[in-house]
């Protein structure tokens, strides 16, 4: 949706931002409905919004009740920080958005700030609650466990399943976004993530379903939510991974960790026919790669932060 965020989180961007992308270039929201419709015509069934921080972008809600109109969209997200969700929550349910997902790497106000550079747990957990309140679930909180940074909390939020119907995601700290940070050191793989929850309570497995994307899905026995385990790093989820992004200035990005793109502005804006979109969607899935390359010779740092390919 953009490459804007009112957070700047350490892992992802420096404290000063990063380059922006020109308004001129960002993709308008009649363009992206237009990308959109045709796409789900050739069998996209599952859009979810992101950013930059996508609440941030004027007019989202507005945008949302077209989409939502897409038939044959049958599962529509946003992935949040939580920030603007007490204020928009309601509207967006209105709007159409089935469900969220909300970023939070710390359940200690003071550490979020430090993590995100911002005093807003509280905010966050307004957010959370209102969600909750106008049901946009099953609500997913990603959590990125880093080594040194938050692995201490990894029990705490699985905890939160016990309590609350949310579904804690963990996720595998990555190699993107803020060049400096990132260590192979710093990474908690899933099984050790999953040896940590264990001492929680007896991890149920529950049978993936179409829509469940990379996660792997457990129950804390007893437990209201769920717990979900992304192992974008040790584990290759490659073969399975049938998603495409659209970033905010139009490009369709075959892999979170490739540079390699097609680009759907260019021809739009030349005022392209349907059916040389349809092209470009058909090109991206042919040339969609077999696999990423961290901790391989091969694997290159991507030059696009995540804050514009949106996670
Ligand atoms: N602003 C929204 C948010 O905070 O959810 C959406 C964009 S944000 C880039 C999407 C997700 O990417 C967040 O959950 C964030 O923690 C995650 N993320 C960013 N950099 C990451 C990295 N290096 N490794 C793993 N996850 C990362």
């Amino acid at each position: 949706m953009t490459d804007r965020c009112n957070l700047r989180c350490c892992y992802c961007m420096p404290e000063e931002g990063i380059p922006l992308i020109p308004h001129e270039r960002i993709l308008t929201y009649e363009e992206i409905l237009r990308v959109v419709r045709i796409f789900a015509a050739e069998g996209i069934s599952k859009v979810r919004l992101t950013g930059g921080e996508p609440l941030v972008r004027k007019g989202i809600v507005g945008f949302i009740s077209h989409l939502a109109r897409i038939d044959a969209i049958k599962d529509l997200s946003l992935t949040t920080n939580g920030i603007l969700l007490k204020e928009l929550a309601y509207d967006l349910k209105q709007a159409g958005l089935h469900r969220v997902n909300i970023s939070l790497d710390s359940l200690r106000s003071e550490r979020f700030c430090q993590i995100t550079r911002k005093d807003d747990y509280d905010r966050v957990w307004a957010g959370i609650d209102e969600a909750l309140r106008v049901g946009l679930s099953p609500i997913k909180i990603n959590m990125v466990a880093i080594r040194g940074i938050n692995d201490d909390e990894i029990e705490a939020f699985a905890r939160l399943t016990l309590q609350y119907p949310l579904t804690v995601r963990y996720i595998e700290y990555m190699p993107a976004g803020n060049g400096k940070e990132w260590q192979e050191e710093s990474v908690l793989t899933v099984p050790q993530i999953q040896s940590r929850l264990e001492k929680v309570g007896k991890l149920i497995p529950i049978p993936q379903d179409q829509w469940d994307g990379p996660a792997r899905r457990y129950r804390i026995e007893g437990a209201l939510g769920e717990i979900g385990l992304i192992g974008a790093v040790s584990s290759h989820f490659c073969g399975d991974c049938n998603r495409l992004r659209l970033t905010p200035d139009g490009k369709i990005r075959l892999c979170l960790f490739s540079d390699e793109e097609i680009d759907v502005r260019e021809v739009l804006r030349r005022g392209c026919s349907d059916d040389e979109l349809r092209a470009r969607f058909l090109a991206a899935l042919e040339t969609k790669p077999e696999r990423h390359h961290i901790k391989t010779h091969q694997f290159k740092k991507c030059q696009r932060n995540m804050s514009a390919i949106g996670g």
